[in-house]
């Protein structure tokens, strides 16, 4: 079994827009909606399971979601969750609603996405989905073509330069990412018994901690950028 998350349930603070990006509607039609129909068209992908704000519940393009994609919900394709404060908290609620109403079998595949990438490549995610009949966890990224500074201090606008590094050894990591689903669950569990404070923005992170598994970067289209500011909104506007 696949399955797949998509998580919308952020709060879109950097976007300084009324409506949060993953609601915004380009050519008609929501940003999330984008992700959704293009993981429709993966027929390896058997279960998806959107994760929402539970404030957002009533929220326009929630009801138009259970609209539109209705025969979804009802053959158990599609599952609304609630997520959690950090996107971490998101992913977690989502591997607990999968554990607790299915076994789990070592086939098992989790593909985690953020609806705030609108443009993945449908082709990238088939490569990924191929590569995890392989290796347990695998993140769609892209080299990088600028040159790289290590800052040393910033006073938010001028930033002082430490040192150059070599872009060579540095890739962008994007999503779709995928895992063998059991090992993510595993490391999932361990993450919230450990102590530690550790700033996780990713879930390759996850499994780098606890794990001892390593993680691939699939070399991916690079027009798969993340709306967080109005200018990245401007640019998908162009883009999809
Ligand atoms: O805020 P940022 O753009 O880094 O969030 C990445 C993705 O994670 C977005 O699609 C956002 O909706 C989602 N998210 C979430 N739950 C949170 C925070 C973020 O589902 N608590």
């Amino acid at each position: 079994m696949t399955y797949a998350i998509l998580l919308a349930a952020g709060r879109s603070n950097r976007m300084k827009t009324k409506e949060k990006k993953q609601f915004i509607t380009i050519n008609n039609k929501p940003i999330l909606f984008y992700s959704i129909d293009k993981f429709l068209k993966l027929k390896e992908i058997e279960k998806i399971l959107i994760v929402i704000n539970k404030n957002d519940k009533s929220n326009k393009v929630i009801k138009l979601l259970l609209k539109k994609y209705s025969k979804y919900f009802i053959s158990n394709k599609f599952f609304l969750i609630f997520g959690g404060k950090e996107r971490f908290d998101s992913v977690s609620n989502a591997l607990n609603f999968i554990n607790q109403y299915n076994n789990i079998s070592s086939t098992d595949k989790v593909i985690i996405h953020d609806s705030a990438r609108p443009n993945f490549s449908i082709q990238d995610v088939n490569n990924l989905l191929v590569t995890l009949n392989k290796y347990k966890s695998v993140s769609l990224s892209y080299k990088l073509s600028d040159s790289i500074k290590r800052i040393k201090k910033s006073d938010n606008e001028l930033f002082e330069v430490s040192e150059s590094v070599d872009r060579d050894k540095y890739h962008l990591v994007s999503t779709p990412q995928g895992f063998q689903l059991k090992l993510l669950i595993e490391c999932y569990d361990k993450f919230y018994k450990s102590t530690l404070n550790y700033k996780i923005t990713d879930d390759l992170q996850i499994i780098e901690y606890f794990s001892k598994q390593k993680s691939y970067l699939i070399d991916s289209k690079q027009s798969n950028i993340k709306i967080t500011t109005k200018d990245d909104l401007n640019m998908i506007k162009y883009i999809l």
